[in-house]
């Protein structure tokens, strides 16, 4: 029988694991032509998700998890659980069951019968999230898909049903600054859109705020887009150009009407726009530096303190 791992980053889930392993439980005795295999991830939490995970392992045999040292964040936990999963299919899922469960059967299907290599899903509202935060989410996709060539879906979520090939594929990318949105977009293969209306989450509160995804977009678009750079030699280059102009015009005035002193006001304006657009290409510059460095230490994306075999 193929068998399905389903991976699910957890922190601070207390309240909504019972909920989520009842449901995912429930939709995984309709699925009887396959096998299943529960990755749970407890990314640090500071409740009693670990003790429950604990729990559900002693009594099914299929639940399995990782918990980290601290919390790592759910990349990490993404990334951890992918590693560990070891069925021919693997999905994600988050476990407040805003990632509904029943579209599991759905999700197979697509990956088994219809030839795709992918089955992932899409919100079609943002229904029940701020709207200030549903604008700045969307000009976010517009933009990050005019500069990356990872093509990354508005409304995506991190729900989706892999093959094997490309969770190696997924697995293949070492890289330490992880944006997955963008990393199921570069690896390409054949994926099904599946669209679902939003539900909210069930228990619990979500981990997100407005000023964490606000950083989140950044490093999404550091990871996966060069553009911010070519901006930088884009304005120099604009600059120059406007600078030459200028000194054109006022050497001409200077010799037809010999007027050179004045304009201090024009200068100051000068001097903290050119100030001004200087530190903004630096501080792009120092964006890549920053990520390289982290790069270059190679660090772990995350590190474990006990798994269902008990501390390591
Ligand atoms: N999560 C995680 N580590 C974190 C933050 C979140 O593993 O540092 C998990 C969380 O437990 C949930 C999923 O990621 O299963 C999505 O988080 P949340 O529901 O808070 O995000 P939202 O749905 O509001 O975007
Ligand atoms: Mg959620």
């Amino acid at each position: 029988m193929p068998k399905i791992s389903i991976v699910v980053p957890c922190y601070n889930e207390e309240a909504a694991l019972p909920l989520f392993y009842r449901e995912i439980t429930r939709v995984a005795g309709e699925m009887d032509y396959a096998e299943f295999e529960f990755v749970f991830i407890d990314d640090g939490s500071k409740d009693a998700t670990l003790p429950t995970l604990r729990t559900l392992a002693e009594t099914d045999k299929r639940v399995r998890f990782v918990s980290f040292s601290r919390n790592f964040g759910k990349e990490a936990g993404m990334l951890a659980g992918l590693e560990a999963a070891t069925g021919d299919y693997v999905a994600l899922m988050d476990a407040d069951l805003q990632d509904p469960p029943a579209l599991l059967p759905a999700l197979y299907k697509a990956v088994t019968e219809e030839g795709y290599d992918c089955a992932a899903t899409r919100r079609t509202t943002r229904e029940g999230e701020p709207p200030i935060r549903s604008f700045f989410a969307r000009c976010f996709y517009k933009l990050i898909n005019k500069i990356s060539d990872a093509d990354i879906v508005d409304g995506a979520r991190d729900y989706r049903l892999m093959r094997r090939t490309m969770v190696d594929a997924i697995l293949s990318m070492r890289e330490y600054n992880r944006f997955s949105k963008g990393i199921f977009g570069w690896v390409g293969f054949h994926t099904k859109w599946i669209p679902f209306v939003n539900v909210e989450r069930v228990a619990g509160e979500t981990k997100w705020s407005f000023w964490k995804l606000f950083l989140y977009s950044l490093e999404g678009i550091v990871a996966f887009s060069t553009a911010p750079l070519a901006i930088a030699s884009i304005l120099g280059f604009l600059l120059c150009v406007i600078a030459f102009v200028f000194i054109v015009v006022v050497v001409v005035k200077t010799l037809a009407f010999g007027d050179p002193v004045g304009g201090w006001p024009s200068m100051m304006c000068i001097i903290l726009f050119l100030g001004g657009i200087q530190l903004f290409c630096m501080g792009i510059l120092g964006q890549y530096l920053a990520k390289t460095y982290l790069e270059t230490k190679k660090r772990p994306v995350y590190l474990v303190r006990e798994t269902e075999e008990g501390v390591k």
